[in-house]
């Protein structure tokens, strides 16, 4: 049984969470999606919580987000990154993890640009672990606030859907836990972009019932698809900096305003961020309140760590009622 799946309520991945989990996840979101949109006042869930913000690598909204629903839950959050820790003095990454665990808190979120170090952490540690993003690994939160947007989008329905996802594939995280989320719950993917960057040999991360193609040609796709995500060029990820220069780049595979035309009214566009304006998606598209959901998708994303949290840590013994 992979990491994901342990009953103490880690969230490492989404390689091998089964639907019945990830559609719990949904279901709890859509509950706290009023505090979320702040139709209703804040909860006190967790209160008496302490949560651990580990963030190793830069972070706008993800780390924001996990505080902000940490807030909404009555829980405290406690902040590190790796420039202010004593990772710059050499300490090991699991020794700052222990040590904060040492400290009493009740869950970690973890960010890091080493593939794996959230799972490393996990198998030391007696607190459930979050993964935030590791390096080009997974990013499941991202990947189930992008399905919690789009299941609300399609009013339920996500078997059967096809979601193109443009960009850097071979160095996202993002992409790889969508893949794995998406197909989970029966929807096929379409990896698009250049050759180097989405080799043929991502066709094999689809985990099925949903599938998993590659297509280098994003004109030929746009006509077929139900939502469009569109990724950055993970330059920090690259060792030779990104070969294709953003103008050639934006020409084939830019969402610009002409290729947004051909893609049904009622098709979404999507993107996690940070977004690269006038090159992997065009300013005009990005704002465009009838079809662009990237706002939306950051206030859903509230609701689903919210949910994250809760199965993490709701069942700890000071979260009971004790009447
Ligand atoms: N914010 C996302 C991530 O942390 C996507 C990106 O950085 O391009 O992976």
């Amino acid at each position: 049984m992979s990491h994901t799946a342990v009953e103490r309520g880690d969230l490492l991945g989404l390689d091998g969470l089964p639907a019945d989990q990830l559609l719990s996840l949904l279901d709890q979101a859509e509950q706290f999606l009023p505090v979320a949109f702040r139709e209703k006042p804040p909860l006190d869930l967790l209160a008496g919580g302490l949560v651990a913000n580990l963030f190793f690598e830069d972070s706008t909204r993800t780390r924001c987000s996990f505080t902000v629903a940490a807030l909404r839950l009555g829980a405290d959050t406690v902040d590190l990154t790796g420039s202010g820790s004593s990772l710059s003095k050499g300490e090991t990454l699991l020794d700052t993890a222990l040590n904060v665990e040492a400290m009493g808190v009740d869950a970690l979120v973890v960010r890091s640009p080493a593939s794996g170090s959230p799972a490393m952490i996990a198998r030391a540690v007696n607190i459930p672990v979050i993964n935030a993003g590791d390096g080009r690994h997974e990013h499941p939160t991202q990947a189930l606030l992008d399905i919690f947007t789009l299941r609300r989008r399609w009013e339920g329905e996500i078997s059967g859907k096809t979601v193109a996802i443009v960009g850097d594939i071979g160095h996202s995280r993002v992409a790889r836990s969508n893949a794995f989320g998406l197909t989970t719950l029966g929807a096929d993917v379409v990896l698009v972009g250049p050759p180097a960057l989405v080799p043929e040999s991502l066709e094999a991360i689809g985990l099925g019932p949903g599938r998993v193609a590659v297509s280098h040609d994003l004109d030929s796709v746009l006509g077929d698809v139900d939502a469009v995500m569109m990724l950055r060029i993970q330059l920090e990820r690259q060792a030779n900096g990104g070969a294709i220069p953003p103008d050639d780049y934006r020409s084939c595979y830019g969402l610009t305003v002409d290729r947004a035309r051909r893609l049904r009214p009622e098709v979404p566009v999507m993107h996690p961020g940070p977004m690269n304006r006038g090159v992997e998606i065009d300013s005009e598209v990005a704002d465009d309140k009838a079809r662009s959901v990237i706002l939306r998708q950051v206030t859903q994303g509230v609701a689903l760590r919210m949910a994250v949290l809760d199965r993490a840590i709701g069942h700890r013994p000071w979260a009971l009622d004790d009447e």
